[in-house]
């Protein structure tokens, strides 16, 4: 609460001219506070004699944040194995680390975990924290974010990064929640500035406008970072590190939900999250017909099919093969687009693909703007010519 000292106060107002809610006034020569007040702090700021104050609660809210060190990634851990995400969260987690002249720490739980923190170690992370418990086998909400925010509350670090997968989506938000943080999702860029804090970038407002989200007043500084954006750091098998073994008592592992069986819902022979090369069409393929000259392409090369949102929504190809902002995001080697257009929530869910085709029949089309080879040609006719060359190489 903003606290005022009646003893020092001298009436004069300053604080009610720089109060832009309204929220001062002075009566009888003695500045006065009524319920608008947000706490801004702008009258302190401005009172020169010290007669302002903000105290208690927010005052011990406002939290010692030279008591938070290191930067975490949590280790996602499916199916026997490290997400990929998680390797290219140390790639990422490991140059913030270096900039702050911190620990790049892994925390790593689940059943059966093998040699995984040593392959952390090899992707760039100076310190691996392990709780291999047969509760921790089926991801479930309460006892994952349990075992996450109490590691956080008591070692406190500065930074935690985490995948915007679905286990991250679901249980990284509670992690916040308890620990009093912000939460930034979704994040496509992560920069540290001069005092530390941590830059946020994400898509916004429908992805027309990129937003850089800092958290200045609380700690740790928490995100979530699509699969795909950042770039994992070659494997380097000398590299050391250490594994602390958690004490599984320290932890509440227990939950109200108890999994009954898992289904892996796999609607591609090819994981188009994970293949090298994705043939993608759009709303100039117009039809589902036209979505098998897709597939044919897809299958001469190997690759995996995708789709534009406006593809989906006209029912030639299902949700699972959408790219962009509210489908997936990609990073193949090779990304061929066909009839898209290029808008930027197409593009933030493939612009980080090492190499992109663009088929369009029009050259102002935006695609254009990120292909590395563009064609301006009606996709009709070069499909067929594509598939024949490649059939005939093949
Ligand atoms: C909140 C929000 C979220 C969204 N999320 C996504 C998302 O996740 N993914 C996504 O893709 N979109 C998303 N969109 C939709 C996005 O804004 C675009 O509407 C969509 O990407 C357009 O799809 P398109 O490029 O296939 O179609 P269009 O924009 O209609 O482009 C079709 C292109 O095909 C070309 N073409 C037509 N015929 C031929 C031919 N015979 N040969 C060659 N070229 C041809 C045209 O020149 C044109 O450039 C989102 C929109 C909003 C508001």
């Amino acid at each position: 609460m903003l606290k005022i000292d009646e003893k020092l106060c001298i009436g004069c107002g300053v604080c009610e001219e720089n109060c832009a809610f309204g929220a001062i006034t002075v009566v009888d020569d003695l500045a006065q506070v009524n319920d608008k007040c947000t706490l801004c702090g702008n009258c302190v700021d401005n009172c020169e004699i010290g007669a302002l104050s903000i105290e208690d609660g927010e005052a011990a809210s406002r939290i010692d944040l030279a008591a938070y060190s290191g930067v975490w990634i949590y280790a996602e851990f499916r199916q026997g194995k490290i997400a990929p995400v998680v390797l290219e969260l140390l790639g990422a987690g490991r140059g913030l680390a270096d900039e702050r002249g911190v620990k790049l720490s892994a925390v790593l739980f689940g059943h059966n975990l093998g040699d995984s923190a040593r392959e952390l170690i090899a992707q760039g992370c100076d310190e691996v924290l392990q709780l291999d418990n047969p509760a921790l086998e089926n991801f479930v909400d309460e006892p994952y974010a349990n075992v996450l925010s109490t590691l956080i509350k008591e070692r406190r670090p500065e930074i935690v990064l985490a995948g915007a997968t679905a286990i991250g989506r679901s249980f990284i938000p509670q992690v916040a929640t308890i620990v009093g943080a912000g939460l930034t999702a979704d994040c496509t860029g992560l920069a540290i500035d001069e005092d530390g804090s941590l830059l946020q970038t994400r898509p916004a407002f429908g992805g027309n406008i990129m937003a850089t989200i800092v958290c200045p007043d609380t700690r740790p500084q928490m995100a979530t970072v699509r699969p795909m954006v950042m770039k994992a750091l070659p494997v380097d098998l000398h590299r050391q590190g250490t594994v602390e073994e958690l004490n599984a008592e320290h932890f509440n592992l227990t939950s109200r939900v108890r999994v009954l069986s898992s289904v892996i819902a796999e609607p591609d022979k090819v994981r188009l999250s994970e293949a090298d090369i994705v043939v993608a069409g759009g709303r100039g393929l117009e039809s589902a017909k036209g979505f098998a000259l897709l597939k044919e392409l897809a299958e001469v090369m190997g690759g995996s099919v995708a789709a534009s949102r406006a593809a989906v929504d006209a029912g030639w190809i299902d949700y699972p093969y959408q790219v962009g902002q509210t489908g997936k995001t990609v990073a193949p080697k090779l990304y061929i687009c066909c009839g898209i257009s290029g808008a930027v929530q197409h593009l933030v869910g493939m612009q980080s693909s090492e190499t992109i085709i663009a088929i369009n029949r029009d050259s102002a089309a935006p695609i254009f703007n990120v292909a590395t080879y563009g064609i301006v040609a009606d996709l009709f006719e070069i499909l067929p010519l594509l598939i024949a060359e490649l059939k005939g190489a093949n």
